[in-house]
């Protein structure tokens, strides 16, 4: 128990041990030898990991570990790094589950059902939206996500959209200025005097709060000039693009994406092969981030990830939680989705739900196990990464660590019951 204490603690070492199979996504650290062929650099098997403060500080045999303070046996277990969810909208108030079950009934999903969601966000409280996204972020590290995305687009006003990102930004690094979700109401006849809005005096009030400018690129909300001058808006303030692309249509948000250098284009599910050669081509610049949640919800149909990691492009897996076309914060849940229904292999899809969403957010030091990263693990109920995918549904998290510290594990998982301190040097 003095090791549960100290685990929770801050500032110590800890040597998590016999760990069944290893996801460093370091392909140097791979078991077998190394190399691109193995992008998940597994180590299979008696391996080792050492926590020193919030950085993880060795990898390797559990043989040579370091001595540490703490000692945590894993019983076999997987760990990998923390899910990196690098695409979510949970700046939001009010509920749309009779939306989702009239389109159950054979009503499709369109751009407009938003307008539910800015309504009763307007009307929400500070305390309730912050309330309401500290909700989420726990419901999702729970399930092993450890970094969270998420962006504004339910407020729609200057004062709503500032006040969203400001309460985001005290819970994530990784926030995302959408004012450009769709044309608010009050616009309903001048999108122009929107764009101009959310190109002027909202992207003033907004810019200090976030890090990044997305823009909802599709029929029903804005088309490619008008995202272009989003984009290029919120550039000029120091934001960098990441855009909404493709996902109820064909259309020039991927092209739009990766002429701007943006280091996502989100959904991607209606391409055309010149949109999937510059997805691959623009590889090291811009991620092709798949949201399965979405498709899975609005009963659509899902993208090819097959095709563009065919082709070379880099993919990343994301929930795209958002009350009204993809109500997950589960990353287990879209690793399992994309293994069964768009063609990714359970290696791939826990790559791009891990390292490829740490690209999607342009972040060496996380979505990687290796000397120097940052200490974000995930602990499975599971001997290998793979089920994830093998077991979907089932809450398989037994452990998850940021920065370092022990936030969550399951108490009937028999873990950290029986640990002995290490021995001292
Ligand atoms: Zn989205």
């Amino acid at each position: 128990m003095t090791t549960t204490a100290k685990a929770t603690g801050k500032a110590t070492s800890t040597v998590i041990t016999n760990i069944g199979s290893l996801v460093t996504n370091d392909p140097s650290l791979s078991a077998t030898g190394g190399g691109s062929r193995d992008p998940l650099g597994l180590i299979p098997g008696a391996a080792a990991v050492v926590i020193d403060g919030d950085r993880v500080a060795w990898v390797g045999d559990a043989r040579k570990a370091p001595a540490t303070d703490n000692r945590l046996d894993a019983g076999g277990r997987a760990l990998l790094p923390g899910f990196v969810d690098s695409h979510s909208h949970l700046l939001f108030a009010g509920d749309r589950g009779a939306e989702f079950a009239a389109r159950m009934s054979g009503r499709p999903y369109t751009a407009g059902g938003i307008r539910t969601t800015v309504a009763a966000t307007r009307a929400a409280t500070d305390a309730d939206i912050a309330a309401t996204l500290t909700r989420f972020l726990g419901e999702a590290l729970r399930q092993g996500t450890t970094t969270q995305e998420t962006k504004s687009g339910y407020g729609l006003t200057v004062h709503d959209e500032a006040r969203a990102l400001e309460i985001a930004a005290r819970h994530t690094d990784e926030v995302t200025y959408l004012g450009a979700h769709v044309v608010a109401p009050e616009f309903a006849g001048d999108p122009a005097g929107y764009v101009a809005l959310v190109t002027g005096a909202m992207l003033d009030a907004c810019a200090p709060h976030a890090r990044w400018v997305d823009v909802f690129c599709e029929r029903g909300a804005f088309d490619g000039d008008q995202a272009r001058a989003v984009l290029t808006a919120g550039m000029s303030r120091g934001l960098t693009p990441r855009v909404h692309a493709n996902q109820l249509g064909h259309g020039p948000g991927v092209q739009l994406a990766v002429e701007l250098g943006a280091a996502s284009a989100d959904h991607c599910t209606h391409l055309t092969d010149a949109d999937v050669d510059a997805l691959a081509s623009a590889a090291d610049t811009t991620v092709a981030t798949l949201l399965p949640g979405a498709e899975f919800s609005t009963r659509a149909r899902y993208p090819d990830a097959r095709r563009l990691l065919d082709a070379g492009a880099a993919v990343a897996l994301s929930t795209d939680c958002n009350p009204g076309s993809s109500f997950t914060t589960s990353m287990p849940f879209c690793v399992a989705v994309a293994v069964r229904d768009m063609g990714m292999t359970p290696d791939e899809a826990v790559h791009a739900a891990t390292h490829g969403g740490a690209r999607a957010l342009r972040r060496q030091d996380i979505g990687r196990i290796a000397p120097g990263a940052r200490a974000d693990l995930l602990l499975l109920d599971a001997p290998s990464h793979v089920h994830l995918a093998y077991r979907p549904g089932v809450p398989l998290a037994a452990a998850v660590w940021k920065d370092g510290v022990l936030r969550e594990w399951r108490r009937d998982s028999g873990l950290l019951l029986d640990q002995q301190p290490a021995a001292q040097p």
